[in-house]
């Protein structure tokens, strides 16, 4: 009987080169000497995604899914191949599976596929064979056979999955902070590690913009009751424990900041008010697969009305030209657009039972003249948008106000 079965996620950084590599398979293997049976899930070393999305953009601005995903998948199957050599020559036995021997199957949406079932036969018979199973994070393959990816981030999802389908001890995240602290540690120098988080706040916090989890992968956790224990590759401290919300989380109001520079905002003016308007426009635009995030409509004045609303950035052109098409069927006035806004949000599931938490965030960016042009709510969240030039210091600023940072020496 082993101690415990353990899915441990490297991300980019933590297999960044040789190096690095032959670190974290020093590490995986320690573990299993101490008895454990352990399943490994890496990325992609750090920045091959990347180079990948641009050799493809270079041929087409549109390049085709299906092959996206053939050119994305390779990224991971070098990792696995590479941690696996390295796991081999510390003297352990190591096998790789890429996601379609593993059989990760997932629905047929190239680029961004759900995971519907996981087989995990050969994964436990290289574990019962006492290998250490090394898994191609961020990549499937669906009914066809074909090749598919999870959407970015998306090892962070194969992790939780195995996790869940392997009925594993734990699923550990292993990247280049600590844990999940108060704001993007790389941004905010006073930021705190946080012990624990609740999955909701977690979701929140990863859809807002923060990168260390994939929102997704907080959602499939919360569903399966994975604990999931994010942690640094580079040290032995312990990280940030993701579990369900318990009292002791409602006492402070805001656990962390996030924030996104990753939307544009479309403006349309002078809309006629009658039922229908919004059924049409975003019937549209969801109908070319554009995902809205927020929508302001202000109250009409003689019949007429302005609604706004965020898309992803990459889809900022094709939803303003859309839109452009709509507006004369709907009888329009005008079509604005800003691509140069940021989503600046506060989340903590204390907002549910603190009062004046929106007002102190105003408050806090109106001292600093950060003009608010949209904002959003929801019972654990607040977002504002404003202007890009703003969101770092926005950030900082929101830091402070909530009190989230470490106290000065002095007070410890
Ligand atoms: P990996 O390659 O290991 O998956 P990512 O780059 O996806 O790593 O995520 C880790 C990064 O997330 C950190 O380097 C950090 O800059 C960023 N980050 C943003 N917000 C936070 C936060 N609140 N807590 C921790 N890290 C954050
Ligand atoms: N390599 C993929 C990405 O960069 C998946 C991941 O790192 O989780 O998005
Ligand atoms: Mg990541």
């Amino acid at each position: 009987m082993s101690l415990a079965l353990l899915v441990q996620k490297f991300g980019g950084t933590s297999v960044g080169d040789v190096g690095r590599l032959q670190h974290v398979a020093r590490r995986i293997v320690e573990v299993k000497e101490e008895g454990n049976e352990i399943v490994v899930v890496v990325s992609a070393i750090a920045g091959e995604t990347d180079r990948l999305l641009q050799l493809a953009h270079q041929i087409t601005e549109t390049p085709n899914a299906r092959e996206l995903d053939v050119i994305l998948a390779t990224g991971e199957q070098v990792a696995i191949g590479l941690l696996s050599l390295a796991i081999q020559a510390c003297g352990s036995k190591a096998r790789s599976f890429t996601g379609t021997q593993v059989r990760i199957l997932t629905d047929n949406v190239h680029t961004r596929a759900r995971i519907l079932n996981i087989d995990v036969e050969r994964v436990r018979q290289a574990l019962r064979e006492g290998e250490i199973a090394i898994v191609a994070g961020f990549q499937g393959v669906n009914v066809e056979e074909e090749v598919t990816t999870l959407g970015r981030g998306g090892s962070d999802l194969t992790a939780v999955a195995l996790a869940a389908a392997l009925d594993a001890d734990i699923c550990e995240i292993y990247t280049d902070v600590e844990g999940v602290y108060t704001a993007d540690p790389d941004l905010v120098s006073t930021a705190r590690k946080l012990p624990r988080v609740a999955y909701e706040e977690m979701i929140e916090v990863a859809s807002l913009g923060a990168r260390v989890l994939q929102a997704r992968a907080v959602e499939y956790a919360k569903n399966y009751n994975v604990s999931i224990h994010v942690r640094s590759s580079f040290t032995r401290n312990p990280g940030t424990m993701v579990v369900q919300e318990d009292r002791d989380m409602e006492r402070v109001a805001v656990s962390g900041i996030a924030y996104d520079k990753n939307e544009a905002k479309i403006t349309i003016t002078g809309v006629v008010d009658r039922p229908g308007i919004a059924a049409k426009l975003f019937g549209r635009v969801a109908e070319s697969g554009i995902v809205v995030d927020m929508i302001v409509q202000n109250i009409s004045q003689d019949g007429h009305t302005d609604i706004s609303f965020t898309v992803p950035r990459s889809d900022f052109h094709k939803a303003k030209e859309l839109v452009e098409g709509v507006a004369r069927e709907i009888g329009a006035n005008q079509i604005l657009g800003d691509d140069r806004i940021a989503k600046v949000s506060i989340v903590g599931v204390g907002i549910r039972t603190h009062s004046g938490v929106a007002a102190k965030m105003f408050a806090a960016l109106a001292a600093e003249k950060v003009n608010i042009m949209m904002i959003s709510t929801s019972e654990i969240k607040v977002s504002c948008v404003i202007e890009e030039q703003y969101a770092e210091l926005a950030v900082r600023v929101l830091h402070d106000t909530f009190q989230l940072g470490d106290p000065p020496a002095e007070e410890r």
